[in-house]
Order: C-alpha cells, then structure tokens, then sequence
C-alpha cells in the first residue's frame, strides 16, 4: 500500500483541478447550461453554506405554513431548520465542485489491459423536476490506458453526482465524462438502473418500471466490448 501512495501524490491535484475546469468549461461563458451541466448560475456559490440555510430555513417554512401545518407543533418547529441543513450540507452538496472528491490514480504497474467492471454501486439523487427521491444501481466500466482508479474512488464520484438535483440522462453522462477526464481514456461505460419515485408514488403511481440509461465513449461502442460489458453487469442478477 506505501508503494501506491508515494506514486500518487503529484497527480491527485491535478486530476481534480481537470474535472473542476471539465465542469466549468462546460458551463460556457455565460455559465448556461449545456444538457450535459447542471444548470448553475454563475453565482452559486458566491454565499456560504450557513448563509444558504439561514435563507432556505423560512422560506421552507413558509411552504408548511402555507399548506396550514401549525409550527408551533413540538414535531413540526425543527423541520425548517432540518430540512435547509439537508439541501446544503447532504442532499445537494455536490453542486458545489469543491466537495468533487479527490481521485487517486495508480500506475497500472501491473499491466491490466482488459475491461474492469463495479458493478451494483448504490446510488440516491433527487429528481429536479419534482424534488422527490430516484434511486438504483449503477454500474462502471473502463479500460485502462496505463492509469487506474482505486475502487472505492468509482463509488465517491456516482456519489458526488448524486447529490444534485438530478435527471437521470444527466447523472449517467456526468459521470461518464468526469471518469474519461480523470482516467485521460474515452474508454469507459456506464449503466444506470433506478426507481423514480416520482413515477411509483405519484402520477401513474407506477412502482414495477425501472429505468435505464447508458454512457459508452472510446472502445465501447464497439459490439464486442459493449456485448462484454453489458454480459458482466447482467441486471437480473
Ligand atoms: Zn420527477
């Protein structure tokens, strides 16, 4: 495990500093939004995360207020305060490209050429158009191009993309984009299956369909690599 370390001290910054300009250069100029960006606006994060609670907390109240519930009830009081802290510091922190975690990268001292594959990352994001949980498995696949990834590190980054508001087509290519960038490498793939709660608890209140959506870039579109992969992630299992 020394040996790994020592290797990776210069690099981890700089693949960091790669994803963060990724991120903003796709934001454009006029930081709009690309369908591939989170639609930010350009002062996002011009107020701290306790500024942004403070601000959250009575305007969330309100919204109870304004639904009739009494907030001078024991169980209601804290619910403003609870729920501001959750979009900022849980929910939502990963709109903000500071909390991007730090990707460790190794020689591929080994020489592993072939297709590495998680598979059953659990994932929660929250979908933008309703503000209501989706949640599943998503699956990551790359090919080395002489660097890899400590594997917990592929978990971090379905994580950090999760935790926006989210639609899932998004989410799927954020996180194909970001691991091309950190890997230097178009070979990767992603697959993600989840339950939209806001297809199962409400509207057509629809609670046996999943969805799916894919990211192939380099190798993978080619049939034999994408046959290959799409066999190790079997989804019925
Ligand atoms: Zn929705």
């Amino acid at each position: 495990m020394k040996q790994k370390e020592t290797l990776l001290t210069t690099p981890l910054k700089e693949e960091k500093l790669a994803v963060d300009n990724l991120l903003i250069e796709e934001m454009g100029d006029e930081h709009k939004a690309s369908s591939v960006e989170t639609p930010l606006r350009a002062d996002a994060f011009d107020i701290s995360d306790e500024e942004k609670i403070a601000a959250i907390e009575p305007h969330f109240k309100a919204i109870m207020e304004i639904l009739g519930m009494d907030l001078r009830d024991d169980s209601l009081r804290g619910t403003p305060l609870r729920v501001a802290k959750m979009y900022v510091k849980e929910l939502f922190q990963g709109l903000n490209p500071a909390n991007m975690p730090s990707m460790t990268l190794f020689e591929n001292k080994f020489q592993y050429n072939e297709m590495l594959v998680e598979k059953n990352i659990n994932f929660y994001t929250n979908c933008e158009h309703h503000f209501v949980p989706f949640f599943g498995k998503a699956h990551v696949a790359y090919i080395s191009s002489g660097k890899v990834i400590g594997l917990s590190k592929l978990n971090r980054l379905v994580e950090y993309f999760s935790k926006r508001p989210q639609v899932q087509e998004r989410l799927t290519m954020q996180v194909g984009k970001a691991l091309q960038t950190v890997l230097q490498t178009q070979d990767v793939a992603i697959m993600m299956d989840a339950k939209h709660l806001c297809v199962s608890s409400r509207g057509v209140k629809d609670d046996s369909s999943n969805t799916i959506t894919t990211f192939f870039g380099g190798k993978f579109h080619e049939e034999q690599t994408k046959i290959e992969f799409l066999k190790d992630v079997d989804i019925n299992d």
